[in-house]
Formats: structure tokens, sequence, C-alpha cells
């Protein structure tokens, strides 16, 4: 995609965030970020635990306030509201007392909408996410990547515009989770979603994304922002491609430097 000629969707206004423990200190948690983020761009975070990943993703969604500047949907010159984007969590986070289709369908339960159109529409989302045979199972019968399957396909219900991903895929093997970067992929192509995606794993960033966020800690900032000019869809065999190759070591250089910077402090 052509980024320059998109609108933003979002703007991250010098957002920082410091949080206060329990004796009421301050512990500066992410310096003053400042970025746009166009519509269906698909950007990843990446950085060492504790950097502020988190942190960040939470205040674009507006689920945590900013402690200095702001993070607004352009469309409305406020924070984001739920029914414009949907969250998908480190653990998929499935209701276990319920289906996996009534988990799908939650979305349409918290924002009121009609119950009768939610269930065809979740119905729909569990085929384009190839769990349309578990929709009367409960998520304890299902395996971890298709747990995370259908917490996608719920994040997708009320069709947001907004997609946000916290280390989505972090505790599923190796295959799994490239099979789903690919289905993510192809959802968030199709369906021209703009998705903020957090990761430890550089290669699956790079893979994905138009941009690639680099944090470093101490406190946690962002260090650099990289375009990844490999056309989108991206297929497997582009983690040969030189250009991927190139942004892999130049963030893995970037995250040292950081650490080193950090033992520096210590
Ligand atoms: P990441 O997702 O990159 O691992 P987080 O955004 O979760 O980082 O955390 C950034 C920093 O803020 C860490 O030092 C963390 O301990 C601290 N932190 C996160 N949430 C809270 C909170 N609710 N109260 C106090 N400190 C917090
Ligand atoms: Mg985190």
């Amino acid at each position: 995609m052509n980024r320059v000629n998109t609108s933003p969707i979002l703007r991250i206004d010098a957002a920082g965030k410091t949080y206060f423990n329990n004796q009421g200190v301050p512990v500066p948690a992410l310096m003053p970020v400042t970025a746009q983020i166009a519509e269906a761009e698909f950007v990843s975070f990446v950085g060492p635990s504790g950097c502020g990943k988190t942190t960040l993703l939470k205040m674009a969604a507006g689920l945590i306030t900013p402690s200095e500047g702001a993070i607004t949907y352009a469309a409305t010159g406020t924070p984001i509201r739920p029914g414009h984007y949907g969250f998908v969590f480190q653990g998929a986070a499935l209701l276990p007392w319920r289906t996996v289709l009534e988990n799908v369908m939650l979305p349409a339960v918290i924002l009121g909408l009609p119950l009768h159109a939610a269930r065809e529409r979740a119905r729909q989302l569990l085929e384009l996410v190839h769990l349309g045979r578990a929709a009367s199972s409960y998520p304890n019968q299902l395996s971890g990547g298709m747990q995370q399957r259908a917490s996608i396909a719920r994040a997708l219900l009320h069709d947001p515009t907004v997609l946000f991903m916290d280390e989505p895929f972090g505790a599923l093997d190796a295959m799994t989770r490239e099979q789903l970067n690919m289905e993510l992929q192809r959802i968030s192509v199709d369906q021209k979603k703009t998705v903020l995606f957090v990761t430890h794993d550089i290669e699956e960033a790079v893979l994905l994304s138009d941009r690639v966020f680099v944090f470093t800690r101490g406190p946690g900032q962002l260090a650099q922002t990289l375009e990844v000019a490999i056309p989108r869809p991206r297929v497997v065999s582009d983690r040969a491609h030189p250009d991927f190759l190139r942004i892999v070591a130049q963030i893995r250089t970037l995250l040292d430097r950081g650490d080193t910077r950090v033992e520096e402090h210590a």
C-alpha cells in the first residue's frame, strides 16, 4: 500500500505515561511518543519486556489515559471508542462458560447490537478463521491456535476499523504462529483493517508490517520507526528477501544498543 497518500486514522501526539507505585512514587513507563497511523496500515511495536508496548497500545485504545499528550481517532478528534476497534489479548481471553459462537458474539452483547444479525456474522467470521465446525465447542476443547483464531473472529465481529493486538501469538508454536500470521495478513488486507500489533518476535513484526516501531527500555521510549517496503501481502519466503534481512538486522542492532545502555545505567 502507499501510506503517503492515505490519511491518518490515529494521531499519537506526545503521548507518555507515568504510573505510580503503591508508595505513590512515580514510575515513568513511556516517554512521549509522537506518530500518525495511516488508514489500513499495519504497524508493529517491538522491544524488550517492560518498555511500554502494552501501555502505548492501551492508551491508543482509550483503555488507559496518557499522563501527558493525547491519542485521538482522526475521524472524531477524541479517543477511539469501543465500537471502532477490536482488541486481541495475549491469552485468547475467551469466556470458558460460553461456546465459541457465543464468545465471538460478545462485542454485540457489550455494544448492544442486534443479536440475530450478530449471530449470522459470527458464523461467517468463524468460517473466515476456519473454525466453522467449532462453533458450539467450549474454549477448553480447542487448541491454543484455535482459541486465538476465535479471539480474532471476536475482535472483528462489529466490523471495527482498527485492530489492537497485544502479543496475540506469543504462546503458540512456530508453525501455528506462521499459519496465523498469514491468516491475519489475509484478513487485514482483504478487510482493509488498520492494525497495531505488539510482538516480541522481530521477524514476525517485519513480515507483517508496513512500519515497525522499535522501543527501548530505561525508561521506555520509541527509539526508531522503520519502514518495510516489501509489497503486501507478503509470503513466507519473503523472509529471505534482502530488505527483510536488512531490517531485521537493523532492529536487532537497535535493541542490542538499548540493552547496553540500560546496563550502563544500572
Ligand atoms: P511491555 O508491554 O513493553 O512489556 P508495559 O507497558 O506493560 O511494557 O509496562 C511498561 C512499564 O510500566 C513497566 O516497567 C511496567 O512494570 C510498568 N507498569 C505497567 N503497568 C503498570 C501499572 N498498572 N502500575 C504501575 N506500573 C505499571
Ligand atoms: Mg506487554
